[in-house]
């Protein structure tokens, strides 16, 4: 090894799912939204004036902070916004996750958190699920030096009910708890309001599943004035624009669409309903999910011979090659289309 070679941080990264190279019928694996953005996104983008691209973006993204704070009902000063909430979550670690205690974890959840934690070289301690796969907010609430979970949990699709999250949340006031509200918007109950109770609470949404606006890369924050505060000092430390014109454009659109933005997640709502019940006829448990995925495991048949069957017919869906979670699936809910061709396929599959 050369000398050099030495200083090189040795990181293990997070594995996105897969973005097929192939031609696909259909992709299920990534949780996108089935359907399009809101029309009045491709008019703010239609309308974008290309000669300002040679200017800087607003490093405060002062528009989308206003647009979002509107919507949420919140003042200004208590939205942070980044490019997805990976980077809003990332920057949270890094302000928020700096002493010597370990952060509690889901042993099972959304799998970027331990990588941040190596990353940054956070002391972390994982916490099992329980049996039925749900989080035990007795659990998390021994010493440690902070807290971060979804709600709904991710790839569990189980939500956890509000009060659960108080629980945690008001058993845990002297550190930050970080809540990742990736997927409420599809029938779970918000820690939102809870902001304006518990000053060291973070509530972290995404534009990228039910906004339809993965590929644009939108995340936001809300907290107390004081952790977004401490959140713009660090990406301020580190990248001023972040948020590129375009992204901010389309994202001011998108979220004043809430009649789009409603439709869409009935929707994906009612397909989700149906999918559970042909599923369970299928002989797979499911979990409750209040998400716009699912996460399945089959009574008799192997997770990863289904999810390779499924690969062979170009029909992409998730599957964790990980101890507890090898024999389940994890399904996007699609179009009422999308979901057929995979009843059909799994209906062979499965014969
Ligand atoms: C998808 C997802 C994210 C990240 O979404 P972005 O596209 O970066 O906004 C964060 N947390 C969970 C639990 C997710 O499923």
């Amino acid at each position: 090894m050369k000398e050099w070679e030495k200083n090189i941080r040795k990181v293990t990264p997070y594995i996105p799912g897969e973005q097929p190279k192939m031609d696909y019928v259909v992709k299920l694996n990534t949780n996108e939204c089935p359907y399009p953005p809101s029309p009045m996104v491709e008019q703010a983008i239609k309308d974008l004036d290309y000669k300002r691209f040679r200017l800087y973006p607003d490093p405060d993204a002062t528009e989308l902070v206003r647009a979002i704070a509107d919507y949420e009902k919140v003042p200004e000063e208590r939205v942070f916004v980044g490019v997805g909430s990976d980077d809003v979550l990332g920057m949270a670690f890094l302000t928020f996750f700096h002493g010597e205690k370990p952060v509690l974890m889901a042993d099972i959840t959304y799998s970027f958190y331990d990588v941040w934690a190596n990353l940054f070289q956070i002391p972390f301690e994982t916490i099992p699920l329980n049996a039925q796969l749900e989080i035990v907010p007795e659990e998390f609430c021994r010493e440690n030096g902070g807290v971060v979970f979804p709600n709904p949990n991710a790839p569990t699709a189980i939500e956890m009910p509000l009060s659960q999250v108080e629980k945690i949340i008001r058993k845990n006031q002297d550190v930050v708890v970080i809540v990742d509200e990736a997927y409420i918007d599809f029938g779970g109950t918000s820690a939102l309001r809870l902001t304006e109770k518990y000053d060291n609470l973070l509530v972290v949404r995404t534009f990228s599943k039910s906004r339809a606006m993965a590929g644009m890369r939108i995340g936001y924050a809300i907290g107390s004035e004081t952790l977004i505060s401490a959140l713009k000092a660090v990406k301020f430390s580190y990248n001023s624009y972040t948020m590129n014109q375009a992204a901010m454009a389309a994202g001011i659109a998108a979220i004043r669409d809430e009649k789009y933005f409603n439709q869409t997640i009935e929707k994906i709502i009612s397909t989700r309903e149906r999918a559970k019940k042909v599923l369970s006829d299928f002989g797979f448990f499911v979990t409750d999910s209040k998400t716009n995925f699912l996460f399945a495991t089959h009574k008799t048949m192997e997770a990863k011979d289904i999810f390779e069957q499924l690969r062979d017919r170009h029909i992409f869906v998730r599957f964790f090659d990980k101890p507890r979670i090898n024999q389940y699936l994890r399904i996007t809910i699609g179009t009422d289309e999308e979901m057929e061709i995979l009843y059909q396929a799994l209906r062979e599959i499965l014969k």
